[in-house]
């Protein structure tokens, strides 16, 4: 089981879905988020922030290595490892991700009735592209998919 949830950042003007695997970290953990039209208020500290695309996570690594610790982990917490590791990181490939899928989704979905075979090729093939699309646009997540 995995939590996820929804963080507005700095500035309000933009929200990340976020997922929290195996339940390691808390939601404290990610100490700020930053759009990239508040990312410009934080000072860049490679120790304690991953950006992906304009947006920066700034963690409490310090928080996160006990915790981890405590699990039995013994690898050093970095924001590369809890973002890759897939501790506390986005849901799906980019923070608006989950939304997008939503709405492709329910755009495909009128064609379930008419045609199941064309909905699964559709839905297949538009992922793929907006898939390809964020991996060309240099989204972290993406670039492993
Ligand atoms: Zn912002």
């Amino acid at each position: 089981m995995c939590m996820s949830d929804r963080r507005v950042c700095e500035c309000g003007r933009n929200a990340a879905f976020l997922l929290y695997g195996n339940n390691l970290l808390p939601p404290e953990i990610l100490v700020s988020l930053y759009c990239p039209q508040c990312r410009n208020q934080v000072s860049w500290d490679p120790h304690t922030m991953l950006e992906d695309c304009g947006w920066v996570l700034e963690y409490d690594v310090e928080g996160a290595q006990v915790l981890l610790n405590q699990r039995g982990l013994t690898s050093r917490a970095t924001p590369e490892f809890i973002f890759d590791k897939g501790y506390l990181t986005w849901q799906g490939l980019t923070p608006g991700d989950l939304e997008l899928n939503r709405e492709l989704h329910q755009r495909l979905a009128p064609l379930i009735e008419q045609d199941l075979a064309l909905y699964l090729k559709s839905l297949k093939s538009e992922w793929l592209a907006h898939v390809g699309a964020l991996k060309a646009a240099g989204w972290r997540k993406a670039q492993h998919t």
